[in-house]
């Protein structure tokens, strides 16, 4: 009820342009072009590149605006199928205590609630202390900076982040998912970088 009451006080923004209303206004949200490309061995489909309207919506949820999230989640989910359970790339520890939420798990949420698609968050930092007293599988399952503390039998899973940039930490999560059973082709992310040429 109060959230409804400071709503009229203190109505929310576009995140984007600061229009009336809540999230992402339509018009903002028109600006981007929706783009799919392979990194890794990952299908990446962003809602656009990371510039304007989306740069700013992205980092208002970092800021910690729950609306903004779920207008991005909602958007994101539009392009889940239900059959996909839905796993959160994880955020570090510190950066949720600063933020007080963890952005991308909002977003992973609103997702799951547009297409009907489960939620799983079964990824976390695999800080080095942290493999202290885990059992010999869970550290198997270890690669790169993740672990899944669940063992899948060939679900189809899909990753949802917040930007991508290189497309490296989507693929130590899709690999880590694959080593404990999953199969992972897809990442649905809210931003892409652009594909910098190689030097
Ligand atoms: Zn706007």
């Amino acid at each position: 009820m109060w959230h409804r009451a400071l709503d009229v006080l203190f109505p929310p923004q576009c995140a984007a342009c600061g229009e009336i209303g809540s999230g992402l206004c339509a018009t903002c949200a028109a600006e981007a072009t929706l783009v799919m490309e392979r990194r890794d061995a990952l299908l990446v489909e962003a809602l656009g590149v990371y510039q304007g309207a989306l740069r700013r919506a992205v980092l208002a949820v970092k800021d910690g605006r729950c609306d903004v999230a779920l207008s991005l989640g909602l958007a994101l989910g539009a392009r889940i199928a239900r059959e996909c359970a839905i796993v959160p790339v994880p955020t570090t520890r510190e950066r949720r205590r600063v933020r007080g939420m963890d952005g991308v798990v909002e977003i992973a949420r609103a997702a799951s609630q547009r297409c009907g698609a489960q939620l799983c968050d079964v990824l976390r930092h695999a800080a080095r202390d942290a493999q202290r007293g885990r059992s010999r599988v869970q550290r198997l399952s270890a690669r790169g900076r993740f672990l899944c503390d669940e063992r899948f039998r060939g679900d189809v899973l899909t990753l949802v982040d917040d930007v991508c940039t290189t497309g490296a930490t989507l693929a130590d999560c899709a690999a880590t998912l694959r080593a404990s059973g999953a199969y992972v082709e897809r990442a649905v992310v809210v931003a892409i970088a652009p594909n910098l040429p190689r030097l």
